[in-house]
């Protein structure tokens, strides 16, 4: 026999071998994981270590994609946002939704095998910044694993979907939450959290995965006691870290840097490389006096998987005052940049640009803006530093940032096809008025940002509202990573969109806020099919073959932060159930319309309050905007201005106070607001609903503000 044919005769008895492999027994091990890239199944977040996002099947391609129809769908008992990526192993799908729920279907059939129901309470919503989402699973030798709301991440056995181990990853005394999917690496199971805009501390850790024991914890910024926490950072942290940041509100609230999104891994170079988020707060002369680079804050990662050695950082944003998080997507590919073979990473952070690194060393390759940046022209390749704005920092006078908080590119994931050496980014343009919060002081367990968010309730005068719309945009962008610059675009009619999917098959896939799931041509940008969703979507499609027959599968739902913070500025839809559709060529199947729970009306003219209106704008814009809306323009987290709580003090004080509605993710203010004020508020929103002048802009008081 000839190395060539034995070579044959192996690779189809491990085919066999794979398709005798019982269904739902999720045994994913090493080496199936590494060789995830080329297969037709998708068995972790991103499809594979590198997150390329791009699937090499190609039964529907730009030739029949026009008959893809729907195959089957689920619906959900939740309408907050999804954004989960299912996996599919071994024809059992497996995906998440808000609230940290797990779900197991025939991938084939849409018949469901199982669902898991951690229970996280609903007051624990209060603790998210961006909906209560979750963005997936991982698998590994029979289990499944989640992380949730509340800290934990649960081992669930793969076949029953019934709890093996759980363990408590957060101090859950703090405003820690997870919301991002796990990631398996060599039998350990790593997970971060989030919070930074309340003030927590950021930190990695990794888990054994069939005991649940702690293998090892990494923190991305320091101890504020400036002990040493028998952790795998302390080494780095003595060495590298302590030192950038300076006297400031970080020794009060944690620093930030949370963990909360990308990982990929490398496993020739044997790295792991993570996301690291934004500071705490995000006013740089408030969390550190202006001071110092603030490591790990807004930097990439890299880690040895078995023990948390640090390996090599890239600072995205040193010093970041902006929300600049560098938690977006991570993907690694191998690209020949002037002739060379290079082994790169790519990140397009929240802060505007593209960077390209070689992943074995930290080397910066090349950097360039996506979208446009006001806060920096440019990155110094020699430095590798950004070439800042003078009075982009804000110090003395309120700078308007482009991008915002929300970013150029948020969690949604980008794909990338090797086949047109293109990645596909989410990218929008959200401005924002970036002010020093100059009464800034730390409120645990509150927003603790230290910019003030009264300069951002929406202009009165119509001119300048519409010219504030005019810069709001969203817009899928395929971008040449060698050459950085842009190939194609499509615009969005509004910001906040979905995830991409690449595929062999030469064809993008990405959902959007209008409600619409869209294919286009991966070369050119030409659409090519579209299925009204009847909702919102901001996941990332995926794909997979089974039978013969290749699948392509969404999680529908809008929700989380753009949507939370910005409700006026999105489709005005009611909250509507979440949905798991998959598409086949031929589907018939149908997805009925949605149920539309009707609105009790209101006659906001008979609606009265002897509350301060003014001082309930401050307060509204201080505590309530962040999930209400600017101006109460909510219509999404519930619409304020209509709501029949409104028509009553008692009522009113008893969610905003007393926690009545705790249970739906409405969490009691009396920590933040007064009863009196709580009063004003509800004058100021019926001033509202009666679409009253809206007040002269209050200047900051009291404590931090709240938003996006
Ligand atoms: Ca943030």
């Amino acid at each position: 026999m000839t190395i060539f044919k034995l070579g044959l005769a192996l690779s189809l008895a491990a085919s066999m071998a794979a398709c005798q492999r019982p269904a739902g027994s999720g045994g994913v091990d090493e080496k199936r994981l590494l060789a995830a890239e080329g297969n037709a199944e998708w068995l972790s977040y991103g499809k594979s270590y590198s997150e390329q996002r791009h699937s090499p099947l190609d039964k529907v391609n730009a030739g029949n994609v026009a008959q893809l129809g729907l195959a089957w769908y689920a619906q959900f008992d939740t309408d907050r946002g999804q954004e989960a990526t299912p996996l599919m192993v071994d024809g059992v799908l497996y995906t998440t939704t808000a609230w940290s729920k797990v779900y197991a279907y025939d991938a084939k059939t849409g018949q469901q095998k199982w669902a898991f129901d951690p229970k996280v309470a609903g007051a624990k919503g209060f603790d998210a910044c961006c909906d209560t989402v979750n963005r997936g699973v991982a698998i590994w030798k029979g289990k499944v694993f989640v992380g949730t709301l509340d800290g934990r991440l649960i081992a669930l056995d793969a076949g029953s979907g019934k709890p093996v181990w759980s363990t408590q990853t957060t101090d859950n005394s703090k405003p820690y939450t997870i919301t991002g999917a796990p990631r398996v690496i060599k039998g350990k199971v790593l997970i971060g959290n989030g919070g930074a805009e309340y003030g927590v501390r950021g930190y990695i850790s990794a888990y054994d995965a069939a005991t649940g024991k702690m293998a090892w914890r990494f923190y991305t910024a320091p101890n504020p006691t400036g002990a040493a926490d028998g952790a795998a950072s302390d080494k780095v942290m003595a060495e590298k870290a302590n030192a950038t940041w300076s006297d400031g509100a970080w020794k009060q609230t944690g620093g930030g840097a949370t963990v909360w999104d990308a990982m990929a891994y490398d496993p020739a170079l044997d790295i792991v490389y993570l996301g690291v988020g934004n500071g705490t707060p995000w006013n740089h002369m408030k969390r550190s006096g202006g001071k110092g680079d603030n490591l790990f804050v807004s930097s990439i990662l890299a880690l040895k998987p078995d023990t948390g050695a640090y390996v090599w950082h890239y600072q995205t944003t040193p010093g970041e005052s902006w929300d600049y998080t560098a938690t977006q997507h991570i993907m690694l590919a191998d690209l020949t940049i002037e002739g060379q073979a290079r082994k790169v990473l790519m990140q397009a952070p929240k802060n505007g640009f593209f960077y390209v690194l070689d992943r074995a060393t930290g080397q910066l390759i090349s950097a360039k803006n996506y979208v446009p940046t006001s806060w920096a022209s440019g990155v110094d390749l020699k430095t590798g530093r950004p070439i800042e704005t003078p009075g982009a920092r804000y110090e003395t006078a309120p700078a308007l940032g482009l991008p915002g908080p929300l970013g150029g590119h948020n969690w949604q994931p980008m794909a990338f096809s090797p086949k047109t050496g293109l990645v596909y980014i989410p990218t929008q343009a959200t401005p924002f008025a970036y002010v020093d919060d100059k009464a800034f002081a730390y409120r645990p367990g509150a927003w603790n940002v230290g910019t003030d968010f009264l300069a951002n309730a929406l202009p009165t005068d119509q001119a300048q509202l519409a010219a504030l719309m005019a810069m709001i945009k969203g817009t899928l962008i395929a971008y040449d990573p060698v050459a950085q610059k842009e190939v194609w675009r499509v615009q969005h009619p509004h910001f906040w969109n979905a995830g991409v999917l690449s595929t062999g098959g030469g064809l993008v896939f990405q959902g959007a806020a209008q409600g619409e799931f869209m294919a286009y041509d991966a070369a050119k940008g030409t659409r090519l099919w579209s299925y009204k969703t009847g909702n919102g979507v901001i996941a990332a499609p995926m794909t997979y073959e089974l039978g013969g027959e290749q699948y392509v599968a969404l999680m529908v739902g809008a929700g989380g932060g753009g949507q939370i913070s910005a409700p006026g500025l999105m489709p005005q839809r009611p909250r509507l159930p979440g949905r798991l559709l998959v598409f086949k060529l031929g589907g018939k199947a149908v997805a009925p319309a949605f149920p539309v729970s009707e609105q009790p009306t209101l006659d906001v003219a008979t609606l009265t309050s002897t509350g301060d209106v003014k001082h309930g704008f401050a307060v509204y814009h201080q505590n309530c905007q962040v999930c209400h809306g600017p101006n109460a323009t909510g219509a999404w987290l519930p619409n304020l201005r209509a709501s029949p709580i409104l028509a009553s003090a008692e009522a009113w004080k008893g969610v905003v106070i007393d926690g009545t509605s705790a249970s739906r993710g409405m969490a009691s203010f009396a920590r933040f607001v007064t009863p009196k004020e709580a009063e004003d508020l509800r004058a100021y929103v019926i001033s509202e609903a009666k679409g009253a002048a809206l007040p002269a802009v209050a200047p900051a008081k009291g404590g931090p503000a709240a938003a996006t």
